[in-house]
């Protein structure tokens, strides 16, 4: 039995697992995947790393600066580029923006937050319902081969840091949440985004030194299919090989969400991109394709978290509430700590980072 069970390890459900666990109640976060981060995510990809999920960290706000930061300061990330470029009419301009990365991969930011943590990896949530002594009961399904952990949890609260249409898989009226609770959960969209991560020939390293304009991210705000490019290899301490990561619009990847032939979608993208800039773009070596079916909430709702109220402690809480992303994300993740704090024995919280 725990005090509390966050599901989900993204940027949300660290956090206030890490800020409960500090304050000294006992803390179980469950995650479907293997690892912690959640979208900010990397994947391992012919002997090197791709960032297919968030792309950088910038300072949003108060909780994404005081990361960097720290983060900063432990050589986990190091500034990547001072300038975005945004390509209009065959054109790139460039904006001033600091835009911070991890050599290891963007999921060393969900690492180090998720260090000391008691993650049930490998496990998805599939019901909840409650006990005869007023507890949570979480049933978990198996989605790797740890068949080491049980496979239900009790615990006093419970934070829901996943994606609306995801907690609306388990979260419905028959366990007490009110008919407002749920409405306000159906209400919230999100954009999907179909990635593609594209490796080239090293000797196309002498053609990107002699890039003009040189580049590391542009984004594409009139492209009818592109949203953004970045050279995600100059991320790396030592590229081999140049390495490029595309992510598509919402309208590209509503198109072909269910396809089942995903590398001819990612070859697609890597064709718009090589109209626009460097024509050899449409030839890689390799590629990979990841489908986002959650990227992007279109519409948060104007709170810093969503607690149940008539129930036992309950909270959602995301990118799902506040504006930002990552800013948001990560605020609603403490605001989701304060509240089961509230709902708990009240002790001093601090964040701990
Ligand atoms: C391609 C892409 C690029 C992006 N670029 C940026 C960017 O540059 N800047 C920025 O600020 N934001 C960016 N974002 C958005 C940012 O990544 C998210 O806003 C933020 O990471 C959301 O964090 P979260 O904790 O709310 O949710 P998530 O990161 O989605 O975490 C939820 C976790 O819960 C797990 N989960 C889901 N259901 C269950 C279940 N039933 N049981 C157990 N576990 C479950 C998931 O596996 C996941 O690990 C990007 C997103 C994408 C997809």
């Amino acid at each position: 039995m725990f005090d509390v069970v966050a599901i989900g390890a993204g940027m949300a459900g660290l956090i206030c697992a890490r800020q409960l666990r500090l304050a000294g109640y006992s803390v179980a976060v469950v995650e479907k995947s293997r690892g912690p981060g959640g979208r900010v995510a990397t994947r391992r990809v012919h002997g090197t790393r791709a960032d297919h999920g968030a792309r950088y960290l910038e300072p949003q706000g108060d909780a994404v600066q005081a990361l960097i930061d720290v983060l900063v300061d432990r050589q986990i990330l190091k500034l990547w580029t001072d300038s975005v470029g945004e390509f209009r009419q065959g054109e790139i301009s460039f904006i001033p923006s600091s835009c911070y990365v991890a050599p290891a991969g963007m999921n060393t930011v969900g690492k180090y937050i998720a260090e000391g943590l008691d993650i049930w990896y490998g496990r998805r949530v599939k019901a909840i319902s409650r006990t005869d002594s007023q507890m949570w009961r979480l049933s978990l399904e198996v989605t790797d081969d740890n068949l080491e952990l049980p496979q239900e949890l009790i615990a006093k609260a419970v934070v829901v840091a996943i994606p609306a249409p995801q907690a609306l898989m388990f979260l419905d009226s028959e366990i007490g949440l009110s008919p407002d609770f749920i409405d306000k959960l159906r209400s919230v969209e999100y954009d999907p985004c179909i990635t593609v991560m594209a490796g080239y020939s090293a000797a196309r390293n002498s053609d990107l030194s002699n890039l003009n304009p040189q580049w590391k991210s542009v984004s594409f705000p009139d492209d009818s299919d592109l949203a953004w490019i970045g050279l995600d290899s100059s991320k790396r301490i030592d590229p081999q090989q140049p390495v490029f990561v595309v992510h598509s619009n919402a309208n590209f990847a509503d198109r072909y969400l269910e396809t089942t032939d995903l590398d001819t979608v990612g070859q697609e993208l890597l064709d718009r991109t090589s109209e626009h800039l460097m024509p050899w773009l449409n030839q890689p070596e390799w590629l990979q394709v990841h489908r986002w079916r959650y990227a992007f909430c279109r519409n948060p709702l104007p709170v810093s978290c969503l607690p149940a109220e008539g129930t036992l402690p309950l909270v959602c809480a995301g990118d799902l509430c506040g504006d930002g992303q990552i800013e948001a994300a990560l605020r609603s993740g403490l605001a989701a700590a304060s509240w089961v704090n509230s709902q708990l024995q009240d002790l001093p919280l601090s964040l701990g980072l």
